[in-house]
């Protein structure tokens, strides 16, 4: 199949794009760069049958594809709210203009959608029926309506036009090729751990967050995109729950880091839990994460570790 990736510079696209070209598909990979880095990439630019477009999903573009995964748009609070407008146009021109591309080429697309789209959630753990909680004026709307947006529009065209939607909940990820700057717990953890850095929670640390390692994620992505009677929303993350603390005091350990735990503001509209309800995902597609949170810290402060040390990518 030839498949478009949009996003597919960044963090999670980057190991899409590289488990699709192994699975033996074309690869088309979309991007404008802003938190995607050709280096996630360029170990690819070699195989003939994958290709890289530098354009902004907020454009229209006419490509013959077979599927889509619309994965556009930054994931770090820090980057998607730089520029929040951007940040609504990426979700809702970007989700346009594929869903309006997927129309035209007949592809089938799967929306990168969010756990945000619960906000901070009542309900515990988020089950797919789950309306959420989100504020709409907060600074975290941005994104959270973005994606909620995004949602509407895919079944919107599905039942309006047919087109042939599938709509993941993606719940924290982490692993290899995460920017080291980009805000994230995960990735500011473990280098300011290798750094010796204070490490920063923000609040007093008891907020809650589930983490799934990237290659789990990729295949519960892959499986969704393949099934032929789900449309979702489904959600794909791994049900372990930890406490932001207990996530600090973890990668202290793997690290071996004298680093200091300091405390910060909480930015506001944090969610204060979250945990995936995966009873449909493992029910309809055979998914569950195998790769705990040891392991995958383990592998993510081993690719940390190496590009601090690297001198070429000064951290
Ligand atoms: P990322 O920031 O590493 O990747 C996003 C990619 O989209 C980058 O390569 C960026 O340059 C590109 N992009 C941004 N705006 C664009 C635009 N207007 N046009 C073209 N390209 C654009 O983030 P990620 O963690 O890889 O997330 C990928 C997708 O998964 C996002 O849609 C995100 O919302 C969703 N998601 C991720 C997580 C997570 O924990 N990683 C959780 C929930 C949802
Ligand atoms: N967080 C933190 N210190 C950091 C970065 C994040 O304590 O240096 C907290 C943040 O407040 C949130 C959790 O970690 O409660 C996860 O934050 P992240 O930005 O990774 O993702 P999200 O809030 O979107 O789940």
């Amino acid at each position: 199949m030839r498949i478009l990736i949009t996003g597919g510079a960044g963090f999670i696209g980057s190991h899409l794009c590289e488990r699709l070209l192994k699975d033996g598909h074309e690869v088309i990979c979309l991007d404008n760069f802003f938190t995607g880095r050709k280096e996630n990439i360029a170990h690819l630019m070699d195989n003939p049958v994958f290709e890289v477009i530098r354009h902004d999903v907020t454009e229209p573009i006419l490509i013959e594809v077979d599927q889509i995964y619309n994965l556009a748009c930054p994931a770090s609070p820090v980057h998607y709210q730089y520029n929040p407008v951007k940040t609504i146009k990426t979700n809702i021109m970007g989700a346009l203009n594929m869903l309006g591309l997927a129309k035209r080429v007949r592809a089938r697309i799967l929306q990168a959608s969010t756990s945000e789209v619960y906000g901070d959630p009542k309900v515990h753990p988020q089950t797919e029926d789950y309306w959420g909680n989100a504020n709409p004026i907060g600074l975290r709307a941005c994104y959270d309506e973005g994606k909620r947006c995004a949602e509407t529009l895919m079944f919107a065209y599905h039942r309006q036009n047919g087109v042939d939607i599938r709509v993941i909940r993606i719940f924290n990820t982490y692993g290899p090729r995460m920017l080291e700057n980009d805000g994230r717990v995960v990735s500011n953890f473990i280098v300011q751990a290798l750094k010796g850095a204070d490490i920063t929670i923000y609040g007093n640390g008891s907020q809650t967050r589930s983490f799934c390692y990237v290659d789990d994620m990729v295949e519960g992505m892959i499986r969704m995109m393949n099934n032929d009677h789900l449309v979702g929303p489904v959600n794909i993350g791994n049900p372990g729950e930890f406490t932001v603390m207990e996530l600090a005091n973890m990668i202290k350990r793997f690290t071996k880091s004298s680093s200091k735990i300091v405390h910060m503001p909480l930015p506001p509209d944090d969610p204060v839990q979250r945990k995936p309800d995966i009873k449909i995902a493992n029910q309809s597609l055979g998914w569950k994460p195998t790769i705990g949170l040891e392991q995958g810290l383990l592998r993510s402060i081993e690719y940390f570790s190496e590009r601090i040390n690297n001198p070429k990518n000064p951290a």
